[in-house]
């Protein structure tokens, strides 16, 4: 990443229309029909304010999941339904996240694989500990992102548009970048760093290639999507890690610009839809780290998406807007899994914080230690077919049949 500050780039020149890279012929769900916005320009608009931009403009294209939207005040206007905020944008108009816009009736994304982070990591780093451990997944990001977390890591690829950076970037296709994961030897594509809803045209143009190439697709996601979001890419998602950063709407509106009801929602069904859940949560000093709070996310964790699930508890690091609050004292992570235990969650792990780290999968049932870890990689495998060895309960997860070291 480039943090320097760049003029920023023009995404005002339209001219014919390069063949929309989506390939319909792909996805047969009707979901992705019904919220196509349109085949043709609707009646009465410029003609040079249609079609996606050029081809020195590939990152612009028509987007998915945008409908036209009747505002008697401005005609024209279309509303984007990709994840909860569900944003009415009036002509020329962008979303909260920056990066859809409203192009002469059209939904138009404007980060189609404009991508600002490619890179090969341990899927434990995203973090996954019961999904293919000890592989690698390769972890592609554009810019954009629909909640403002005032302590985001990552903001100057998530809050570019609202702080005027210009993250360096790159345009590929979505072949090019499943070749570069297989030649980086993943079994795993990551959409990660912000949130992929913003970017789900390349993120599902690439999953139904990695698909097709053997590699798994995962989400890395603040759980924001629409219902119609999750449809579309339920057949291609394998697992989703959910930032559950509180299990109240208050933690959401103050911090995030957003609501927990719609997080709530979306974890629930993914897991309904069968796409393997860990949940984690930064751990904030006077945020979201009271007592009653954390036990009653617990609660919600082993009610919804049921005792097994992972919850993965993090440490705060001064950040962004919040770069004068203190990181997450040890105490208080140790003090947060002990009572995520006590709720009854069997796996609960600590990162982040070297003095309290918990990374070590433990069966459910009987408590044998199953899978070690140290530094984001697995050091140790005593799963048998996916069992514990000595009580036999098979641990929750998936692809946990193959050892990835030599023990
Ligand atoms: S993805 Fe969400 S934030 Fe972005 S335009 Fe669509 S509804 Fe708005």
């Amino acid at each position: 990443m480039d943090d320097e500050a760049q003029p920023p780039h023009t995404h005002e020149t339209f001219t014919s229309a390069p063949a929309i890279a989506f390939n319909p012929d792909a996805i047969t769900l009707e979901s992705v029909r019904a919220h196509f916005p349109c085949d043709e320009p609707p009646v009465g608009l410029r003609v040079d304010d249609l079609g996606p931009g050029s081809e020195s403009e590939p990152n612009i294209r028509q987007a998915l999941l945008g409908e036209q939207f009747d505002d008697p005040v401005a005609a024209g206007s279309v509303r984007c339904v990709a994840c909860a905020h569900r944003c009415v944008l009036r002509p020329s108009r962008v979303g909260i996240c920056g990066v859809r816009q409203n192009r002469g009736g059209w939904l138009y994304t404007l980060v189609y694989g404009e991508i600002v982070a490619a890179q090969a990591e341990p899927v434990e780093k995203k973090p996954f500990y019961h999904f293919m451990p000890g592989s690698y997944a390769y972890s592609i990001a554009t810019q954009g992102c629909n909640f403002h977390c005032a302590y985001c890591q990552n903001w100057q690829m998530s809050q570019a548009h609202r702080e005027g950076v210009v993250p360096e970037s790159r345009n590929v296709t979505p072949e090019k970048v499943v070749e570069e994961a297989v030649a980086a030897g993943v079994r795993s594509m990551a959409y990660t760093y912000v949130e992929p809803t913003v970017f789900i045209e390349f993120a599902l143009d690439t999953m139904v290639r990695a698909r097709a190439a053997g590699l798994h697709n995962v989400f890395v996601t603040n759980g924001y999507e629409s219902p119609e979001a999750i449809e579309l890419v339920a057949p291609y998602l394998d697992a989703a890690n959910v930032d559950l950063k509180a299990a109240n709407d208050r933690f959401y509106r103050r911090v995030c610009g957003a609501r927990w009801e719609p997080v709530r929602d979306s974890v629930v069904e993914m897991h309904r839809l069968g796409i393997w859940i860990e949940l984690t949560t930064l751990i904030i000093p006077g945020l979201n780290d009271d007592r009653r709070e954390l036990r009653s996310m617990a609660e919600w964790i082993a009610t919804a998406v049921g005792p097994e699930t992972p919850w993965h508890l993090t440490r705060f690091q001064p950040a962004y807007k919040l770069s004068e609050l203190q990181p997450t004292p040890a105490a208080t992570l140790v003090e947060a899994a002990a009572i995520a235990r006590e709720v009854g969650l069997r796996h609960v792990y600590v990162g982040n914080a070297p003095e309290a780290e918990a990374a070590t999968t433990f069966c459910a049932r009987c408590g044998e230690t199953l899978i070690s870890r140290a530094d984001f990689s697995v050091t140790g495998w005593r799963l048998v077919d996916g069992r514990c060895p000595r009580c036999k309960h098979a641990l929750a997860g998936v692809g946990l049949e193959d050892s990835p070291v030599s023990v």
